[in-house]
């Protein structure tokens, strides 16, 4: 292993973009001939026709490598592999600002507004679970009738990771750092909108130290996920997408051969807010909780119900906030920017025709509109008075686009926070301890804020209940989902 601080190489940058798959630690042209195109949403130009598709001889090539891999992976000395993940931890940070615009380059992300810290948690996530490498201890329980049983975790073997283009690198590092902690191989499949950062994470693994097989990549769109989806000799998929997706991900498992599924997805997430919040800080987290990332988050509070004492007041300096936020849509290349484009056409479409579509279902209070005619820009939107079985009301936009709502009692508006059937966040603002613990116990939601949303921690497990989704990731969760539990009976009695 080389030292940490010696020089490295990327060897890929915007003028200069991966085009192969990472296969056994080489980079190799993809047996299938198909490409994909992606463009650059801030002007709609073509940045590439060339990015390989992973076929089924590419993704079992990458399943062969990894079966060769995994005996000597997990038994490899824990202090060894930590250290592995150590030096990839700090290839990830010395690259950020590469990294970072290989994703921009496709997603339209800024980078002081957002690469900057997507690549400090990919970084993080890596630093965060090597730390676990020792530590992941299983079980022994008192002695019963001459027997003493104890559990192991145990590696399952070839795993493989689908994420979304949103957070290219961040879910990258939340599915396999913890797969490769606890002994897994790791089969990384990107999005088809955002591949490059993935795909030149090459040079990186083979400097860290990861032995060939370890950890590979394979760009490619739904049919490659498909086929990591279904394969015989792929234990566990860790999926993040959508809820249409990820259905046919656990169908794919099930009818495959029954491996393990982790399943993050959509949101529509409420925040409440109480009459007796502290005003700044509410308006403060919900204007951050749906401008970030242009909207496409899927823990953005996207519905925003309000109580009657502090519903002109708080929607005023909402709707002033996000005003301001709109000055700084521009360029995302410059560092000044907040809000880039949505990410291609695609979104911008279906982002547009339910804003269009909203002005029927509710009271446009600002926004709705493109800015500039070239590249996807769009204004941040809010809608009020919308009803609850409307469309804007009920589905992730997964835009820039919010619902204020206004509501009397506690009951009232937990009923209306729940009555959806995502549950990945939500928040309740107000000074009264009581009742903010009262009302964190009724949200029907994986993740709850108090006096904060739309944020998550590496330590605490992080994920959705209801359909947006199964299982959690990040702390100790994300180890059990990468393990197996095997329990060891021991008979001391002859
Ligand atoms: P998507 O479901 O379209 O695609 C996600 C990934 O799945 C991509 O890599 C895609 O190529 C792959 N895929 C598509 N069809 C497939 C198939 N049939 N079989 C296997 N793989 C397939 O989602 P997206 O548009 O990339 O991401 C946006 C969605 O992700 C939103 O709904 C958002 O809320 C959700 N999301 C959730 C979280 C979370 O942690 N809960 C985080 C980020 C994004």
């Amino acid at each position: 292993m080389g030292s940490i601080n010696a020089p490295s190489d990327l060897g890929f940058s915007a003028s200069s973009l991966p085009g192969k798959l990472f296969i056994n630690n080489e980079y190799v042209d993809a047996k299938n001939v198909e490409t994909l195109s992606v463009y650059n949403p801030k002007n709609g130009s073509l940045v590439s026709d060339k990015v390989p598709i992973a076929g089924a001889d590419d993704v079992e090539a990458a399943v062969v490598a990894a079966e060769a891999a995994f005996p000597t992976w997990k038994a490899m000395s824990a202090i060894e592999r930590r250290e592995i993940l150590l030096k990839f931890a700090s290839l990830i940070e010395q690259h950020s600002h590469d990294l970072a615009e290989l994703t921009r380059i496709t997603l339209g992300a800024p980078f002081e507004a957002f690469g900057k810290f997507e690549l400090g948690l990919a970084a993080e996530t890596f630093r965060y679970n090597a730390g676990w490498i020792d530590k992941f201890a299983g079980e022994a329980y008192p002695q019963q009738d001459g027997f003493m049983r104890i559990t192991r975790h145990e590696p399952l073997g070839v795993t493989a990771g689908i994420v979304p283009w949103n957070g290219p690198m961040g879910t990258v590092g939340l599915k396999a750092s913890p797969a490769l902690t606890t002994g897994n191989c790791f089969i990384l499949k990107p999005s088809e909108k955002t591949p490059f950062a993935a795909l030149a994470l090459g040079h990186l693994i083979k400097q860290a130290g990861f032995p060939p097989g370890v950890f590979q990549v394979l760009s490619g769109a739904g049919e490659t996920g498909a086929l990591l989806a279904r394969h015989m000799r792929i234990r566990k998929v860790s999926f993040t997408g959508s809820i249409a997706t990820g259905k046919l991900i656990q169908k794919m498992a099930a009818e495959s051969n029954l491996k393990r599924v982790t399943l993050e997805l959509g949101g529509k997430s409420p925040a409440v807010v109480f009459d007796d919040c502290n005003l700044d800080n509410a308006v403060e987290w919900c204007v951050r909780a749906i401008g970030t990332n242009t909207g496409q988050v899927c823990f953005a509070a996207s519905r925003v119900y309000i109580q009657e004492g502090i519903l002109d007041k708080f929607t005023e300096r909402y709707k002033a906030a996000l005003e301001e936020r709109a000055k700084a849509i521009g360029d995302p290349d410059k560092d000044e920017t907040l809000m880039g484009p949505l990410v291609d056409e695609a979104q911008f479409r279906r982002v547009t025709g339910f804003i269009e579509r909203g002005a029927q279902q509710g009271t446009l209070l600002t926004g709705g509109k493109r800015v500039g005619d070239k590249g996807f820009f769009i204004q941040p939107t809010v809608f009020t008075d919308v009803k609850q079985d409307a469309e804007i009301y009920r589905q992730e936009i997964f835009g820039p686009v919010s619902i204020l709502n206004s509501f009397k009692t506690e009951e009232e508006v937990i009923k209306k926070a729940n009555s959806t059937e995502y549950g990945l966040m939500a928040g309740v603002f107000t000074e009264n301890i009581n009742k903010a613990m009262r009302v964190a116990s009724e949200f029907e939601s994986g993740m709850v804020g108090v006096n904060c949303i739309s944020l998550n921690f590496l330590n605490a497990p992080f994920g959705g209940s209801k359909q947006s989704g199964l299982g959690r990731e990040c702390g100790r969760n994300a180890l059990e989902s990468f393990t197996e539990v095997k329990t060891v009976m021991v008979n001391l009695t002859y």
